[in-house]
């Protein structure tokens, strides 16, 4: 699937929720969501009774839209979580997303959304341990360094991101915002990890 390129706030209505998906705006009573939360479509405001399919879909979609992530990235994701040994599916599937270096740079507070977080990465502003990786679904581990490459230290978007960052840092990251300088203290566990999602749900749907 092609990288989904309408209209951000449309998704969210869709979900019937905020998936904090445009940055600044998100926080402002020009949020669409705080306008007019109907679902999009002419037969957007028709209301039916979902089925448990309908419910489950909608949960795989919509945290397939928090993260930024397409449908085949996000089966590849799910069939790792499947894979690994002694782990809760659902949970691991939510760890393995908020793991990627672009959802990290968002939490860290260096970015004001996680589509902006995608776009500072691939452009090369970022360094993990030292190396630089241009690559948003790069998966941190424990111990792993994030810094600003040193000639993007004064990016407008990235400073604007710190100075304005109102939200708390994830017990999992430390953040040194002298440095801009981010570290994987330990992997994130589900309590640790606040997106609004029922990750049951999705493994229901991939199991039908
Ligand atoms: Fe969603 Fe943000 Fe648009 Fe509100 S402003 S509808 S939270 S993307």
């Amino acid at each position: 699937m092609g990288h989904y390129l309408g209209p951000d706030c449309k998704l969210c209505r869709r979900e019937g929720e905020k998936l904090f998906l445009k940055g600044y705006r998100c926080t402002t009573n020009k949020c669409a969501i705080e306008k007019r939360n109907v679902p999009p479509g002419q037969h957007g405001q028709t209301r039916k009774k979902p089925t448990d399919f309908a419910i489950q879909l909608r949960e795989k979609q919509k945290t397939k839209r928090i993260y930024g992530v397409g449908e085949a990235q996000f089966g590849n994701l799910f069939d790792v979580a499947v894979g690994k040994k002694g782990a809760i599916t659902g949970e691991y599937l939510l760890q393995l997303l908020e793991r990627r270096l672009d959802n990290v740079v968002y939490r860290l507070g260096m970015a004001a959304s996680r589509t902006e977080a995608r776009q500072l990465v691939s452009h090369r502003h970022f360094r993990v341990n030292n190396r630089r990786v241009d690559i948003a679904s790069y998966v941190v581990r424990s111990g792993d360094v994030v810094t600003v490459e040193d000639c993007s230290k004064d990016l407008p978007p990235i400073r604007a991101a710190v100075r304005s960052f109102s939200g708390r840092i994830p017990a999992w990251l430390d953040f040194d915002p002298t440095e801009l300088k981010g570290t994987v203290s330990r992997l994130p566990a589900r309590e640790d990890i606040d997106t609004q999602v029922q990750e049951q749900l999705i493994v229901e749907y991939y199991s039908r």
